[in-house]
């Protein structure tokens, strides 16, 4: 079954980066983040033996068990919000931190990082919704960390990751990772080493790419409904 989510998903990729009306900065190959999370550590196995490369997990407890009883491979991604006092764990587990969303959390990561000589990849995650209860740098905020970056040492920013907001119609998402896509452009112009810029998810992916999107965070549609009995 996953085998098959697994070719649907490609070809809507491959189909969505066609379907760019314009060449984009974020050139013309996405990466997939196949989200994991609420699923049995298995799957992990599975996908990677399929040819995936990257898992999205969105809570260090549950990356740092199934990272415990899985055999090492696959690059792992944290995708949900980080709190200050799991930066530790975080960082000894994670090869890119999506969903850094404020700059108390850009300073915790680096001081972790020089504690273990790690320097540690980490995307801004912006909310261009604008939405209230959504994390993520407001627009303001997000102005104001840039000048700020070069100063951790021990953090290496990517890119971007956006997630856009819940709706009906999915074409509602289109002007959110439009605008993620001018930030991405600005960002890449102003600095070195800025490549990835993280937004789609199972329902808006197709369209998160026509918009310039590179990397696409996947769970329901390569491994079905999540099971929130599962405890980790
Ligand atoms: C859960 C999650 C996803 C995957 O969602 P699906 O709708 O299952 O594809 C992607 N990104 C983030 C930040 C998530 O928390």
């Amino acid at each position: 079954m996953l085998a098959d989510n697994l070719k649907v998903v490609q070809e809507k990729i491959e189909a969505s980066l066609l379907a760019r009306r314009e060449a984009k900065q974020t050139g013309n190959k996405v990466t997939l983040v196949a989200v994991t999370k609420n699923h049995a550590p298995e799957v992990i196995t599975e996908a990677l033996s399929l040819g995936v490369e990257c898992v999205g997990e969105n809570r260090v407890q549950e990356a740092k068990h199934k990272k415990e009883v899985l055999p090492a491979g696959g690059k792992w991604h944290l995708i949900g919000h980080l709190q200050t006092n799991k930066v530790r764990q975080a960082v000894a587990l994670f090869d890119l931190i999506e969903s850094v969303d404020s700059e108390r959390l850009l300073a915790a990561i680096d001081e972790e990082a020089a504690r273990i000589g790690k320097v540690q990849d980490v995307l801004l995650q912006l909310n261009i919704a604008g939405e209230e209860q959504k994390s993520g740098f407001g627009r303001e905020e997000y102005l104001a960390v840039l000048p700020k970056l070069d100063g951790y040492k021990n953090i290496r920013v990517r890119g971007l990751m956006v997630i856009a907001q819940a709706c009906t119609d999915v074409e509602e998402t289109r002007p959110v990772f439009a605008a993620g896509y001018r930030c991405f452009c600005r960002l890449q112009a102003e600095r070195s080493g800025i490549d990835c810029l993280s937004m789609g998810m199972s329902n808006d992916y197709t369209v998160a790419i026509e918009e310039g999107a590179n990397m696409v965070r996947v769970g329901t549609a390569l491994f079905g409904a999540r099971d929130y009995s599962l405890k980790f």
